[in-house]
């Protein structure tokens, strides 16, 4: 559900779950309520056997219980108008029970189910390789890393110690010249002060990879948190520029200093921000496309000493970059001209520190998490064994996936996925043909961007070497080394072929990708499990879970991004500039539709007044169309794998029209506390999984006649938005 187009999603990042089930949504469709209730229609009892009537013309009726399709009863809200708000009827009994738990800012049925499941089994992987003395190099590799991060007293005992010698040249900064040095031996480990390098494909030639350069260096989780003057933002930043202060006193930076020292940091990340680009923005992907050679970045940003700065990266020889923002490089420039030593002093240990949190001794963890929490309204810490699973799947993912996958991932969901991906693609291109909006040309380009489309499911063809040291006794050691390993890795590829094979999330993970680059959609292991997959679930429950993931990541393909990309991963106009205008008009209704749906609604709390939030739905444009879309491939497949079926189920008196979209609805109830709800509205391009659920299932005609909806009613309304 991630899709990045420069971005290594990580576990976090790409989380696929939206945020907050709240409020009723847009305007216009609460307008248009006329909706009479229409509960499914009952199903007469089953008849008895013997007395069963002689079947007429059609498929013979089966009855079920809903536990039987794979479905869930309990989640239900029968009292809730299916034609009104879907996602309520469909979670209203589960969001009624269940209590966010105190570690989480948020809690979903299916991903928090699965996580959880993965989470154990993890954990009793590597609790079994720390404790033992098994010959293998992977078990004893896992082991040491997991075990170092478990020793919580040989941490304590270290303090700062493992992270003095980047601390220490960012002390040292008086000059250009050892500002540079502090920042490329930053950067070296992926410490990103300032802006980030990265080895990507290049978008206008897709056979190769090229260096880009890109906005970073915030500690903040967007720009809007530094430049926005609303009064909950000036909170969060008051609260920032304290917890900056006592990171600073934890390191052993006096009181009266440590105030001036966050000064500093605020200074330059302000200016930082300022000159960033918004999410909005960077959903252009010809925008972030502009390749520089090597004298024209000396030329246009002169106090960057490049030559110096890639040569401490090991790599002298490059002979260009890609810039995703000259305007920010700019900035970059210009402070690097005018800022004061003690300032970039300040700024680089606070990159270093905020960077390293998590691996230092429990103060440090416990102030970083203060801060997270005022921003996600997590109210406890995660159990140290639950950080240390996560942050071996950081650093070793596809050695610990090894083991993982042996007891966790059964053949049987792989094989099903390739069914449901075949039937979904051929849905898609079915659906082609009938496209009114699209010229035959363009339709002949989309088909054969189809056709060429790779899908890669459960786990990578081959696995990644993990070639650093390891040390029992420094668990921060051991991120900076695993750190500077993938850097080295990342740049090794440029210049190099694109690796067709490399795979950007861990098998485990909850989640599945496009990559418009390699035009690939990628199904990890962790997502093939019950709810969204369970090889005992009817095909309908099947599809409206993982099919509909399937039919998301093919439909990134041709969002507002994917589209701008051809066949072969090339940034390239391939569209018919009238069709590309059908296009855009037909996207310009999606964005409208949920520019109307509240995110968050209005709140007071501790006497503050927090204004509502709605969604953006420029920012969430991408994800919405592969909702949609995803949601009408998925049920064109189900009625094609079912075409044929000698009989219907009947689940508690649901048709199979009607499980398939519960199973949609399903897959998505989610918890998420206030304050998440507000930082992801600002962040995350996917909407809240309330609007995953009734703002694509509005947009399908098949939904509303499933449910007998009125026409005009919010869940099926006149005026839905059809783009694939
Ligand atoms: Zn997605």
């Amino acid at each position: 559900l991630f899709s990045g187009v420069l971005r290594t999603p990580t576990r976090s990042e790409g989380l696929p779950m939206g945020r907050v089930p709240n409020v009723l949504a847009a305007a216009s469709l609460v307008a248009a309520a006329a909706c009479v209730t229409q509960k499914p229609v009952p199903t007469p009892a089953p008849v008895a056997a013997e007395k069963a009537p002689p079947v007429p013309a059609g498929p013979a009726r089966v009855e079920k219980t809903l536990a039987e399709v794979g479905l869930d009863a309990s989640a239900l809200d029968r009292s809730a108008n299916p034609c009104t708000d879907f996602y309520q009827f469909a979670c209203g009994g589960w969001l009624e029970r269940t209590e966010i738990p105190a570690d989480k800012s948020r809690w979903g049925r299916s991903f928090a189910e699965i996580d959880k499941r993965n989470e154990a089994e993890l954990r009793r992987i590597l609790d079994a390789a720390a404790a033992g003395s098994a010959a293998d190099p992977v078990t004893q590799k896992l082991g040491t890393y997991y075990g170092a991060c478990m020793d919580e007293a040989t941490i304590e005992a270290a303090g700062v110690k493992p992270v003095e010698p980047l601390l220490k040249l960012a002390r040292e900064v008086k000059d250009k010249s050892t500002l540079m040095k502090a920042v490329v031996e930053l950067h070296r480990h992926r410490v990103w002060a300032l802006f980030d390098i990265s080895a990507e494909q290049d978008f206008k030639d897709a056979t190769q990879v090229v260096a880009y350069l890109d906005q970073n260096g915030l500690g903040l989780p967007d720009r809007d948190y530094y430049v926005n003057d609303d009064p909950k933002t000036k909170e969060i930043r008051t609260k920032y520029f304290e917890h900056v202060q006592r990171m600073f006193k934890l390191a052993g930076v006096p009181a009266k200093q440590a105030e001036n020292a966050a000064a500093s940091v605020m200074n330059l990340e302000t200016a930082l921000a300022r000159a960033s680009k918004t999410r909005v923005e960077r959903r252009d992907p010809a925008g972030l496309y502009n390749k520089r050679t090597r004298a024209e970045l000396a030329k246009e940003f002169p106090t960057v000493p490049w030559d110096a700065y890639f040569a401490a990266l090991g790599r002298p020889d490059l002979t260009q970059a890609v810039l995703t923002s000259p305007a920010f490089f700019a900035a970059v420039d210009k402070e690097l001209r005018s800022g004061k030593p003690e300032d970039w002093r300040w700024y680089l240990q606070w990159t270093v520190l905020r960077s390293a949190a998590s691996g230092l001794p429990k103060a440090f963890v416990d102030e970083a998490f203060a801060m997270s929490s005022a921003l996600s309204g997590q109210q406890q810490l995660e159990d140290r064994w639950k950080r240390c699973v996560d942050s071996t799947d950081g650093a070793l993912g596809e050695l610990l996936a090894q083991p993982w996958l042996e007891t966790m991932f059964a053949g049987s969901s792989r094989e099903a996925t390739q069914t449901y991906v075949a039937q979904i693609s051929k849905a898609f291109g079915a659906g082609l043909e009938r496209l009114d909006w699209m010229d035959a040309p363009t339709r002949e380009k989309a088909a054969a961007k189809l056709k060429s489309m790779v899908y890669k499911i459960g786990f990578p063809a081959k696995w990644k070497a993990y070639d650093f040291p390891v040390d029992r006794k420094s668990h921060a050691a051991n991120v900076l080394a695993s750190r500077a390993y993938e850097m080295q890795r990342d740049l090794a590829k440029i210049g190099k072929p694109v690796d067709r094979e490399e795979w950007l999330m861990s098998p485990p993970t909850v989640n599945a990708y496009y990559n418009p680059l390699k035009n690939e959609m990628v199904f990890p292991a962790g997502i093939l499990q019950p709810p969204f997959f369970n090889v005992n679930a009817d095909v309908p429950v099947n599809l409206g879970g993982m099919g509909m993931v399937v039919g998301h990541e093919l439909t990134h393909g041709f969002d507002d991004e994917g589209s701008k990309f051809a066949a072969d991963g090339n940034l390239q106009d391939w569209w018919d500039p009238k069709v590309a205008e059908a296009f855009q008009a037909r996207t310009q209704c999606v964005a409208d539709q949920y520019s109307k749906y509240v995110a968050v609604p209005a709140s007071s709390a501790n006497g503050q007044e927090l204004p509502a939030v709605t969604l953006d739905g420029k920012l969430t444009l991408g994800e919405n169309i592969a909702d949609i879309g995803g949601v009408k491939l998925a049920f064109s497949a189900y009625r094609q794998l079912r075409r044929d079926a000698k009989e219907a189920v009947v689940a508690e008196g649901f048709t199979e029209d009607q499980q398939f979209f519960l199973a949609v609805g399903q897959a998505w109830c989610t918890k998420a506390r206030e304050q998440v709800a507000r930082m992801l509205a600002k962040v995350d391009p996917h909407s809240p999984p309330k609007f995953r659920v009734n703002g694509s299932l509005a947009n399908t005609p098949e939904f509303g006649e499933a449910f007998r909806c009125e026409p005009g009613s919010p869940m099926r309304p006149t005026n839905a938005c059809a783009v694939w």
